[in-house]
């Protein structure tokens, strides 16, 4: 089955032509959805059988999340302190002693200093 998706909530838009995953930030729900990648068996005149078809879609439907999944670091990021994944407008990059933590855990260090 598929592998773990990087944020916790995530869809998958497949169909029988295209494959396309949303993935949402940890802390605000934006989504980022990947570029739609088209299955090459939908016209392919080789495959008449149809379980090697539906085998052909489950093995590009894995690595097309895979693909999905890959690409999603760059639109998520890490928080060190509360491990989710979040995009950047809830990131702060400024954090350089963490490499960058989530705005929600900015927040509290910043309660705990003062
Ligand atoms: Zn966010
Ligand atoms: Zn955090």
């Amino acid at each position: 089955m598929l592998r773990r998706a990087l944020t916790k909530k995530s869809i998958d838009h497949s169909d029988s032509g295209n494959f396309s995953f949303s993935f949402f930030c940890d802390k605000c729900g934006k989504e980022w959805t990947s570029p739609s990648q088209p299955f090459t068996g939908e016209d392919s005149p080789t495959i008449e059988n149809k379980d090697a078809l539906k085998l052909l879609w489950g093995n590009e439907h894995r690595a097309a999340f895979d693909e999905a999944n890959l690409e999603a670091h760059l639109h998520f990021n890490l928080c060190p302190i509360c491990d989710r994944r979040v995009c950047d407008d809830c990131f702060n990059i400024a954090e350089k002693e963490h490499g960058g933590v989530c705005k929600d855990c900015c927040a509290k260090e910043e309660e705990q200093q003062t």
